[in-house]
């Protein structure tokens, strides 16, 4: 990779609903295709890149639930919808031309391929840009812990969290004006000030395993690439 670059290989996490665009459910091919021009750009200068999709878009386990639904009837379908996202993704990473594979937690013969953890770092290795679907497998986690343990395990420098806003912040600040963004925080102070950045599993998981996690704006275009060359962008939460 370039000499600039500052994370060689990341874990980037994209929730359902950053793929809505202006609706407010399904998927949109014009925010897909932002996407992936940006994700190209990292690929180009030699970032490996590892994805993982939500499904919040499409179902919720807990939302399901909520309506009526068996708990983990709903986390199945939630799960599915995270293969539906990454389908769309892998369509149009293809389409600009970026080599990508679905791999999903969940066994789905001709459609998807099984995960498999040295593969996957092969895939990275050789370049090609790996989206991990389905989550973890199992019902009552998210995809916010789903990122955190498959950064883990493929070694990634850090995990990105994508959202809509430019960090972490003590209050929201879509509703208060004064609320001040934390340019850093320990994971501690995630957990004590229930800051709510990702559910504690998460939280724990990358706190027991000194993974980095940065919250950004990837509705910024260039934000993505101005982090991973060492720019700052967003929160940075480590230790
Ligand atoms: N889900 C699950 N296990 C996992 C990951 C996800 O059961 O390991 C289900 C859960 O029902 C969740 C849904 O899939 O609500 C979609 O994932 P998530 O809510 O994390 O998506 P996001 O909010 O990132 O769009």
């Amino acid at each position: 990779p370039d000499r600039s670059v500052k994370y060689k290989r990341i874990l980037l996490k994209l929730s359902g609903e950053a793929l809505t665009g202006d609706h407010d459910f399904g998927i949109d091919p014009k925010v897909l295709d932002r996407m992936a021009l940006e994700i190209g750009q990292l690929v180009g200068i030699g970032v490996q890149v590892g994805i993982v999709i939500g499904g919040g878009n499409l179902f919720r386990g807990a939302a399901l639930h909520a309506a009526g639904m068996e708990r983990v009837t709903g986390d199945h379908m939630g799960m599915l919808a995270t293969v539906m996202n990454a389908l769309a993704m892998r369509d149009a990473l293809e389409r600009s031309s970026i080599r990508s594979r679905v791999m999903s937690a969940i066994q789905m013969s001709g459609v998807v391929e099984h995960y498999d953890r040295r593969t996957a770092i092969r895939y990275l290795t050789s370049g090609d840009v790996v989206i991990f679907s389905a989550g973890t497998g199992n019902p009552f986690f998210t995809t916010d812990s789903a990122a955190c343990l498959r950064g883990i395990e493929i070694d990634a420098d850090v995990v990105l969290k994508a959202t809509k806003v430019d960090g972490v912040y003590d209050k929201d600040p879509v509703n208060h004006p004064d609320a001040v963004k934390y340019e850093h925080l320990d994971y501690d102070q995630v957990l004590s000030q229930k800051l709510g950045v990702m559910d504690l599993t998460a939280i724990c998981l990358v706190r027991d395993h000194d993974m980095p996690v940065r919250v950004f704006d990837m509705t910024r275009p260039g934000a993505l690439l101005n982090l991973v060359v060492g720019g700052r962008e967003g929160t940075l939460i480590d230790v």
